[in-house]
């Protein structure tokens, strides 16, 4: 019988574990924390959002931008949830975003784990693995405490993000001890850090807006946008259009890049039409800082005003024509110097991982070493904010699992 390990016992290994164990193989699925899919629990706050209905191109992000597609195009959002329909899982859609019906991230997880009790898969909790060794076509997989032989190896140990959860980045070291190259993991979807930071003042804030991320200090280029709701803390700006972005001022910042951010804070209009509704407000009998609160939080309408130089409670009528327009310039390009983005510890996902130049696209396994596959998040693959990282874990995991046997 042919002799699987797959070494990480997240949702990327737990897919992959049942794909190979559904083949027939023996499978042992070795995890070093004490228990499967720790991090899968922590996912969507808890209700794991697990796929997305909207499957475009520009939601996912490699080095190599073409590799994650063969694996999405033959497990995608259709597939993810016929498999999970499989386990027993209703669903619940949230304008495109699915979660299980239940919302309940463990729900995914007790789903996954009846399977690999069904299909009678070697679970090895505790299990740390220190060494791979590749001997003449098969895999000598050593842990601390134990060895397999292996016929196909499959590393699915995740990347850096949230390492209390057991994705330490020791998975990078077993596949370069093989040869694999890497691309630099950063921390992504996750806040940005502004210094100085001229919203401290309004921390807690949540406002909509549209967050324009520029990279370089002569050439300004812009390197990503979004909009929704962000928040405002005491360093700097999170929320998911923050997140959205992160991963761009991650990459630029290690390679020492200068990285700036706007924050249109008046972006459901057209700036023209902003402006001229900004300047109706400020029209308006009253004091500046009451005007603006009909269209702000108090706290950032308080930032808005010191920032261009105003005492709070100016009259609106005493504002200069200049100190108007420029109040309203501020409120729909404020600018934030990025420094940094918050660590891997409060990061969900890690940009760059294994080069996938070395990994075959329809397959996962390693140009380098027939029968070693990869899944996940340990790849140079990340996905937007939004169900894109889990389904890239289960089409990675899917294909790990199946080593060519579709
Ligand atoms: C707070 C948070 C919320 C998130 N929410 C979502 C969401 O709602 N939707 C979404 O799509 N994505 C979400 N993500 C991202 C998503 O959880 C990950 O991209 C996904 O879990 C990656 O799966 P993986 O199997 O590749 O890695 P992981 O889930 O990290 O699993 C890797 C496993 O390998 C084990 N391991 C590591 N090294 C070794 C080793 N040497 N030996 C043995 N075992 C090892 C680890 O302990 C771990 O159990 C979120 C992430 C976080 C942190």
């Amino acid at each position: 019988m042919r002799q699987t390990v797959v070494i990480g016992g997240g949702a990327s290994g737990m897919t992959a574990a049942v794909f190979a164990a559904r083949e027939g193989d023996q499978v042992a699925l070795l995890e070093h924390t004490d228990v499967l899919g720790k991090k899968l629990l922590s996912t969507g706050n808890g209700r794991c959002n697990l796929t997305n209905r909207i499957q475009e191109p520009s939601c996912y992000h490699s080095e190599n931008e073409s590799f994650p597609f063969p694996a999405l195009k033959r497990f995608g959002y259709g597939k993810t949830l016929q498999f999970f329909r499989g386990l027993g899982l209703f669903f619940k859609d949230r304008d495109g975003y699915l979660y299980p019906r239940s919302f309940q991230a463990s729900a995914v997880r007790e789903a996954l784990l009846s399977e690999l009790s069904r299909l009678e898969v070697d679970i090895r909790t505790n299990c740390v693995v220190e060494e791979i060794k590749a001997e003449n076509g098969r895999f000598l997989v050593k842990a601390r405490d134990n060895s397999f032989a292996a016929d196909a190896v499959v590393l699915a140990c995740g990347g850096k993000a949230a390492p209390a959860t057991g994705s330490d980045g020791s998975g990078y070291g077993l596949a370069c001890s093989l040869g694999h190259r890497m691309i630099l993991p950063v921390p992504a979807l996750t806040g940005l850090l502004a210094s100085p930071n001229p919203l401290k003042k309004a921390a807690g804030v949540r406002a909509d807006g549209t967050i324009t991320l520029y990279i370089g200090e002569k050439e300004k280029k812009m390197a990503g946008e979004d909009t929704g709701e962000l928040q405002i803390t005491d360093y700097g700006i999170s929320g998911i259009p923050a997140f959205q972005v992160s991963r761009y001022a991650s990459r630029a910042l290690a390679e020492g890049k200068m990285v700036q951010a706007q924050v249109n804070f008046f972006s459901e209009y057209e700036k023209r039409e902003a402006k001229e509704i900004l300047a109706q407000a400020l029209d308006r009998e009253g004091d500046c800082f009451q005007n603006l609160c009909g269209l702000f939080p108090e706290k950032l309408s308080a930032v808005f005003l010191k920032k261009t130089g105003l005492p709070v409670h100016i009259p609106s009528k005493r504002l200069e024509k200049r100190k108007k327009q420029q109040l309203s310039e501020l409120i729909c390009s404020f600018p934030l110097n990025i420094t940094a983005v918050n660590d891997f510890s409060r990061a969900q996902v890690t940009a760059g991982g294994i080069n996938t130049d070395d990994v075959w696209p329809e397959t996962m396994e390693s140009r380098l070493f027939p029968g070693l596959y990869f899944a996940g998040e340990i790849l140079d693959v990340d996905g937007n904010c939004g169900g894109y990282n889990l389904q890239w874990a289960w089409a990675s995991g899917f294909l790990a699992g199946k080593q060519g046997r579709l």
